[in-house]
């Protein structure tokens, strides 16, 4: 190979730095957060919840050196490089809400799904009642376990030879979002396809015999369109009768919307299954399911007042692009925010932690893949309680990405992180050493209107030349800068 041009091509798949502070979503944040707080909290306005405010705060200090910064070594050729910290919110970071998604899908792939065939089920209800799910946590809860209860009764019934006590195994994501960045409580639920059950069993040894626990699996058989349209109506009438008991409807209401045709507004889908040895196929579903509201790479400048966001999969109802001025934009995603504590998974039946059967049935998860799947392990062979595995940013990058981003640009050896330095000085002196930047991006004051012309006037008088207007280009790799490695 051409010694001239190894370099290059290795250095494409090395480290390099993630810049937040030049992309669009950071500069409109950064230039119009502000001003929108004070609209948002106006008189007569009720004042923007702090973790809202909190999010938004953080997500301008993530990735920034001036604010502190991890120091990585080579101790092969002595090259150093700095890792910013990183905001690890939830809702606005980009960046951190790849890591999360990314992370929950391989700890549960590697960790709590055993090797058997999963299905996914989506349910989303009409309009009406979704105004009422948006913001009540309480009443999510009580709509996913009526879905989730309703699942349970027809995996019974269509998994031969199980008992009436047989659970299923399920983790349920709520997701507060549409693809168009619209408010649209919903629930996917990744269930294993069949039910477990507990089967009392005596081993004989040589000298004594034992009483065991085992767990027993029935896959679940002939799961036709017209399985799935009964548990459809049977979970509509549930949900509704559970609104009027809170007084959210009216029983005239439930009658109407019950008389309503093609579901009235409430959607089953469960035509995606995973295999039981496609554990690619699983990540991939569950990253899907667990993504964040919106991606960096579908928003674009359309001009100097409006953003335009590319909706990649638009519905009937929903606009393929939507087009925005930045305080708009703010808006859509301050609503996607998740309140502080919800939960963005959780756990079912046998999956669920408290559940006797959890260890016996996640066992199988990091096995070696075989054909056909183990469906049986001994309650009594089962790993004790795992602690949730911690991964290394590292290693989950290696997994997006298939390339290590430890390694040294010089000389392709392993780095490792050998300093914190968050000491204002010493942040200072090391990043004037490098030539960067030793202050943070600016954050702009909140300015009454004309906003444009303001904006549009600095920027004509060349105020703004490290704005990138263009679309952002897809990064070699994105690289979170968190440090908790
Ligand atoms: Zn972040
Ligand atoms: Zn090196």
């Amino acid at each position: 190979m051409d010694a001239a041009v190894k370099p290059s091509a290795t250095q494409a798949r090395c480290y390099q730095r993630r810049r937040p502070e030049q992309t669009l979503w950071y500069r409109t944040v950064q230039t119009h957060f502000e001003t929108w707080l004070a609209l948002a909290d106006g008189p007569g306005d009720e004042s923007t919840p702090a973790y809202i405010e909190q999010a938004f705060r953080r997500y301008l200090d993530c990735g920034i050196l001036a604010k502190g910064f991890a120091r990585a070594h080579c101790d092969e050729c002595g090259h150093d490089f700095l890792i910013a910290f990183s905001c690890k919110g939830r809702g606005v970071c980009p960046s951190c809400n790849t890591r999360r998604m990314a992370e929950t899908a391989a700890h549960l792939t590697d960790h709590v799904f055993p090797r058997l065939p999963v299905r996914q089920w989506v349910l989303s209800v009409p309009k009406r009642l979704r105004y009422f799910l948006q913001r009540d946590t309480a009443l999510q809860g009580a709509v996913l376990r009526i879905f989730l209860r309703g699942v349970e009764r027809c995996l019974r019934e269509h998994s031969p030879g199980c008992v009436s006590t047989a659970r299923i195994g399920a983790i349920a994501f709520i997701h507060r979002f549409g693809s168009s960045l619209n408010a649209h409580t919903h629930f996917h639920c990744c269930i294993v396809d069949g039910v477990f059950q507990a089967v009392a069993k005596i081993v004989e040894t040589a000298d004594t015999t034992e009483p065991i626990t085992s767990v027993d699996f029935h896959a679940a058989t002939h799961l036709d369109i017209v399985a799935i349209a009964q548990v459809q109506a049977k979970i509509r009438q549930r949900i509704l009768r559970a609104f009027v008991r809170r007084g959210l409807i009216s029983k005239g209401d439930r009658d109407e919307m019950l008389s309503w045709e093609h579901g009235g507004g409430f959607s089953l889908d469960a035509s995606v299954c995973i295999g039981g040895t496609d554990r690619a196929g699983l990540e991939r579903l569950l990253r899907y399911c667990a993504r964040p509201p919106f991606a960096l790479e579908h928003l674009h400048t359309l001009d100097a007042e409006h953003l335009l966001y590319h909706n990649p999969k638009p519905r009937t109802d929903s606009p393929r692009d939507l087009v925005l001025t930045p305080l708009e934009l703010i808006d859509k995603i301050a609503a996607l925010i998740p309140p502080p504590r919800a939960h963005r998974h959780r756990y079912y039946g046998v999956l669920a932690p408290n559940s006797p059967l959890r260890a016996a049935v996640t066992a199988t998860a990091p096995l070696p893949v075989v054909a056909p799947p183990v469906v049986e392990v001994t309650v009594a062979d089962a790993p004790p309680h795992r602690a949730a595995s911690h991964y290394l940013w590292a290693m989950l990058l290696a997994r997006i990405y298939e390339t290590l981003p430890l390694v040294c640009t010089l000389c392709q050896s392993p780095m490792r992180i050998i300093a914190f330095i968050t000491e204002g000085s010493s942040v200072r002196k090391i990043l004037e050493h490098l030539g960067e930047s030793t202050l943070p991006p600016k954050v702009a004051p909140a300015r009454g209107p004309p906003l444009w012309e303001m904006e549009a006037a600095h920027r004509q008088a060349g105020n703004d030349t490290q704005w990138d207007s263009r679309p952002q280009p897809e990064p070699v790799f994105e690289f979170d800068q968190r440090v908790a490695w």
